[in-house]
């Protein structure tokens, strides 16, 4: 089985969140279980690039509507991530050091595609299976099914992995021509809402979708940014597949980036040495349950809400509870929170940016990690805040759904509530002070929740069952 993934994020080349997270450690254990899987990702003039060894496996040219520029396909030469990882460099489109944000964006992932479908039609033996991630990848479909051009590649199967349907990758439609020899009488395929929508062409025109939890699955029927009806209509396709984690690099027995290094056995005291640490770096005391929230400071997040509920929950319980921030978004959420360390300095601090070490030291140093999420498809913190043996304090939806049991429940390990709203985070975080008090049922949750296995294993092998299952269809 040769499976291809396209993404635009890939730890540790470039990553924003859990995308990243899933493309660097989903092909490893695919290879490990016998699938030879291999990245296809944008070029990207960031730090891994720089520092490693890539050599130049192929050269060709694109055409999209008035552009016509080379394009290489370079490959790293050591085989660190444990697949094979491929590059497509495009002098002024694809060379650049931010993933998202730039004004052609549409241009940028469409010229992404379309490379690499003209490098595949080269290929002396095709893949079984092109697996695409988000949106950047979503027009692979089509164009393998409806563009003369690429009419040699039609037999490979496609899949899509939703990790997140809110982004879609809208493009107008005077943006037409770019598209290759494409078959005009077949453009509602790639229509959704007046415009060319690549997540919804992609779930239109692939074999199989998947979404990165069973319980996402569901929820985009009913909220999806507009793709409702579509997710109704072809729901015969949608698999919904738990993410797993990296456990090789989320392992506080052996993370190079945490201080002190613990299991199961010596997390009591792992963990008090990590909280020492982490409460010194943001001068807070570490006598007081740590809450920490880290993600991005965006609605989608509940992030929006933090400001007040930090409010509320500082003046209420006065000196006995800390928390503290690492989230980079919208700006008026940074600003909230910045704000608030002049007001609350004893107990409250914030590190706005994106930084990864730092992840790791609060969810191996902090007692609580609350994700107060409006949409969480999978959700990856909690899943390393439960290996690090730190409470989830989750909003129920998605994936947190799916993977946090409240500790009303039987062998339950996390904090559960029902509403994104300031109050239903207060009182969340109100029973986690609450629980920290008792130390012998926190000893008890920790190795509770550092004994669930959320390794890649289980999910890897079940993308595995779907691939080998798209024969028969
Ligand atoms: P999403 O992909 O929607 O942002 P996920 O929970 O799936 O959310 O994945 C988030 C990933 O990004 C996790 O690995 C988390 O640790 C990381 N992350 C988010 N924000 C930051 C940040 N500011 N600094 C470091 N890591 C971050």
């Amino acid at each position: 089985m040769n499976v291809i993934h396209l993404s635009a994020e890939c730890y540790p080349v470039a990553k924003v969140g859990g995308l990243g997270d899933v493309v660097g450690a989903l092909p490893k254990y695919q290879q490990a279980a016998g699938v030879s899987a291999i990245v296809v990702l944008p070029y990207y003039d960031r730090k891994f690039v720089k520092e490693n060894d890539f050599e130049v496996i192929f050269e060709s040219n694109i055409v999209m509507g008035p552009f016509i520029g080379p394009f290489q396909v370079l490959r790293e030469t050591t085989n660190k991530l444990g697949f094979p990882l491929h590059l497509i460099k495009i002098p002024g489109l694809l060379d650049r050091p931010e993933i998202y944000c730039y004004p052609d964006e549409s241009e940028q992932f469409l010229a992404y595609q379309i490379a690499f479908l003209e490098w595949l039609k080269n290929f002396e033996v095709l893949p079984d299976v092109i697996h695409s991630h988000d949106h950047h990848a979503g027009l692979i479909p089509f164009l393998i099914y409806h563009s003369s051009r690429y009419k040699s590649l039609s037999q490979i199967a496609t899949v899509l992995t939703i990790h997140n349907g809110q982004y879609q990758g809208w493009i107008g439609w005077e943006k037409l021509n770019l598209l290759p020899d494409i078959d005009v009488w077949e453009g509602k395929l790639l229509e959704w809402g007046d415009c060319i929508n690549p997540l919804a062409s992609a779930v239109k025109c692939c074999w199989k979708y998947t979404t990165v939890s069973p319980s996402y699955l569901e929820e985009l029927s009913t909220n999806s940014n507009g793709l409702e009806k579509l997710f109704i209509a072809e729901a015969a396709k949608g698999v919904g597949i738990i993410n797993g984690i990296d456990t090789d690099i989320w392992n506080p027995e052996t993370d190079p980036m945490i201080s002190a290094n613990y299991t199961i056995e010596t997390a009591t005291e792992g963990k008090a040495a990590n909280k020492k640490l982490i409460c010194q770096e943001f001068f807070l005391e570490d006598d007081k349950p740590l809450v920490a929230f880290i993600g991005r400071l965006v609605g989608e997040k509940g992030a929006d809400l933090l400001p007040e509920a930090i409010t509320k929950l500082l003046l209420k319980y006065k000196n006995k509870v800390n928390i503290l921030i690492l989230g980079s978004g919208e700006k008026e959420i940074e600003e909230g929170l910045a704000n608030l360390t002049s007001t609350f300095k004893e107990n409250y601090n914030v590190f706005i940016g994106y930084h990864e070490a730092l992840s790791h030291r609060i969810y191996a140093g902090a007692d609580f990690l609350i994700m107060p999420s409006r949409v969480e498809p999978c959700g990856l913190n909690q899943l390393y805040s439960l290996r690090y043996g730190t409470v989830p304090i989750v909003r129920s939806t998605g994936g947190l759904k799916d993977t946090v049991v409240d500790i009303t429940e039987e062998n339950g390990y996390g904090i559960r509530f029902e509403e994104a709203d300031v109050d239903s985070i207060v009182a969340a975080v109100s029973r986690a002070v609450e629980i920290y008090k008792n130390t012998t049922q926190m000893q008890l949750l920790r190795s509770r929740m550092m004994s669930l296995n959320y390794s890649w294993h289980q999910s890897a092998a079940q993308y595995i069952n779907l691939y080998n299952n798209l024969k028969s269809l």
